[in-house]
C-alpha cells in the first residue's frame, strides 16, 4: 500500500531517507536507534485539505485529521473515541500563578484514561493494514492499557511486556480487555528489549515507543487539537512530562505541521518536565551531553509513567526544546504529589503522577521566572488519577487530608463535627 501524501521516513541519525513501503520500522543503517520520521507533501495536502473541512467537521476524535495521519484514507479506524480531549480555561490556576491565560488539556478523558490512546489507534490501522495477526509492545503501563482496549475494540490479538512493578489499575486492564500479558521482574528498559526480541523471533507488529515510527504520528493530534480549540491562536508555551520523549516529540511534530501548512503563525516553546530520579534528558539538556553516547541513568520515581531510564525517543525529545527555544525542568516526587492534589482542586482535573507532573512544572518554571503574567500557556494532564490510587492517597496525605471516621449513630452532631468544617 503507497501512501500518496507521505514523501518518505527519514532517518534522524543520518537523514537518508526511505519510502514508505520500503522500510519497516527504523533506519537499516542505524538499527534500533535510527528513529524515523514520517515526512510528508504539505503542498499537496494544502490543496486537499483546510481549516474550513475541519470546522464543518462532525468528527470529534483524532480521526478528523485523518489526512494528516500516516494512514489510508480507505483504513478501518477503530471503534473506541479516541481524542478531541476537553480543554479547560483554569481561571482558578491562572489566578493563584499570576498568569493570565492557562488551559489544561484533559487526555484523562481518553478512552482507556491516558494519553497513549492517541499513538496506539494509530499502531492498530497500521497494524491492520499490514495484516498483521499479533501487535506487542512494552509500556510502563498506560502504552499497554490503550493498545490492549483499542484491539479489544476491534477483536485484535496483541501481546503485552509490562514490569511487575506497575499500577494494578493498569495491569488490571490488560487483563480484563483479554491481552496476554508477560509480567516482567525487572524494569521497563527490560521489558523494551525483551519486547523487541519477542517481535523480531516471532513476526509480530511493533507498537514500542520510540521504535515505530508512527506512534509520534499518534500523538502529534494534540497539538493540532489544542490549537484548533484556541481558534488557532497558537499558545505561548505547551508544558508536557517526558519518559521515553515520544510525547514531546509528537507536541512538537504537530506544531511544525500546522505551521507547514500555514495554519498557525507561531511555534510555541515546549517545556519537558522529567522526574528528579528519572532525569535522563533535563541532564543531556542542562550539561550540553551527547545523547548518543550518554548511558542510561538508574530510574525510580513515583510517577511510573515517566520512568525512563534510557528514552527511547531522545533525539525527538531534545529537539523539541532545543528548536523551539523552551527548557527542561525537573521536579521532585514530593513536588509531583503536591502538584495532584493541587491541579485536582485548582481545576477539578484529576491526573495520575505522570500527568501532575506537567503542572509541577509550570510551578517550578513560574517561581524561575521562565513564565510570566502575560504568557499563555496549556499544560497538558496526560493520564487519570484513577490509574493509581496509592499514590493519589499519598498525595492527600501530604496535603494533610484525611477523612473523619465517624461513628454510625452519632449523640452529638456540633460536637463531632467541629473540626470537620
Ligand atoms: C507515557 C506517559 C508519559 C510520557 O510519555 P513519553 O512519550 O514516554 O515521554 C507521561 N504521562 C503519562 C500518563 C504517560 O502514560
Ligand atoms: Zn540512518
Amino acid at each position: 500500500m503507497t501512501l500518496q501524501h507521505i514523501k518518505s521516513l527519514k532517518c534522524l541519525i543520518c537523514n537518508k531517507e526511505y519510502p514508505e513501503s520500503e522500510v519497516g520500522y527504523v533506519c537499516p543503517d542505524h538499527g534500533n536507534e535510527g528513529i524515523l520520521d514520517v515526512i510528508y507533501d504539505y503542498e499537496a495536502l494544502q490543496t486537499k485539505f483546510s481549516r474550513q473541512d475541519l470546522s464543518e467537521s462532525r468528527d470529534f476524535s483524532i480521526w478528523r485529521y485523518k489526512p494528516l495521519l500516516p494512514v489510508a484514507p480507505e483504513s478501518e479506524v477503530p471503534l473506541l473515541a479516541v481524542g478531541w480531549t476537553p480543554l479547560y480555561k483554569a481561571t482558578r490556576l491562572s489566578s493563584e500563578l499570576s498568569l493570565k491565560n492557562l488551559w489544561i488539556k484533559d487526555d484523562g478523558r481518553q478512552a482507556t484514561a491516558s494519553f497513549k490512546d492517541r499513538a496506539s489507534a494509530v499502531a492498530i490501522v497500521k497494524a491492520r493494514e499490514k495484516h498483521a495477526e499479533i501487535i506487542t509492545t512494552a509500556s510502563t503501563g498506560n502504552a499497554a492499557a490503550a493498545l490492549s482496549g483499542l484491539c479489544a475494540s476491534v477483536g485484535q490479538s496483541n501481546v503485552i511486556f509490562v514490569p511487575e512493578s506497575a499500577p494494578q489499575a493498569k495491569i488490571a486492564q490488560l487483563l480484563v480487555f483479554g491481552s496476554r500479558v508477560a509480567l516482567v521482574q525487572g524494569t521497563y528498559d527490560d521489558a523494551f528489549e525483551l519486547c523487541l526480541e519477542a517481535a523480531e523471533t516471532f513476526g509480530w507488529y511493533n507498537r514500542n515507543t520510540g521504535f515505530n515510527p508512527y506512534m509520534t504520528e499518534g500523538k502529534k493530534t494534540v497539538a493540532y487539537e489544542i490549537c484548533e480549540q484556541l481558534n488557532w491562536q497558537a499558545p505561548d508555551k505547551i508544558f508536557v512530562s517526558v519518559g521515553d520523549g515520544c510525547i514531546i516529540g509528537g507536541v512538537h511534530k504537530g506544531l511544525k505541521d500546522l505551521y507547514q501548512l500555514g495554519w498557525i503563525d507561531h511555534i510555541p516553546k515546549i517545556y519537558g518536565i522529567q522526574a528528579e530520579g528519572s532525569s535522563y534528558l533535563y541532564q543531556a539538556w542542562k550539561n550540553e551531553e551527547d545523547i548518543m553516547t550518554k548511558p542510561a541513568v538508574e530510574a525510580t520515581t513515583i510517577a511510573d509513567s515517566i520512568s525512563a531510564g534510557l528514552p527511547r525517543d531522545r533525539i525527538k525529545a531534545l529537539a523539541a526544546v532545543k528548536e523551539t527555544d523552551g527548557a527542561y525542568l525537573s521536579v521532585t516526587d514530593q513536588e509531583i504529589l503536591s502538584a495532584v492534589t493541587g491541579l485536582a482542586r485548582g481545576s477539578g482535573v484529576f491526573g495520575e503522577p505522570a500527568g501532575a507532573a506537567a503542572f509541577a512544572g509550570l510551578k517550578k518554571a513560574v517561581s524561575e521566572g521562565l513564565v510570566t503574567h502575560q504568557d499563555s500557556v496549556v499544560v497538558i494532564n496526560t493520564g487519570s488519577g484513577l490509574k493509581d490510587i496509592p499514590s493519589a492517597l499519598e498525595s492527600c496525605k501530604l496535603a494533610k487530608s484525611e477523612p473523619k471516621i465517624v461513628p454510625p449513630k452519632p449523640g452529638n452532631l456540633k460536637e463531632l463535627f467541629q473540626d470537620l468544617f
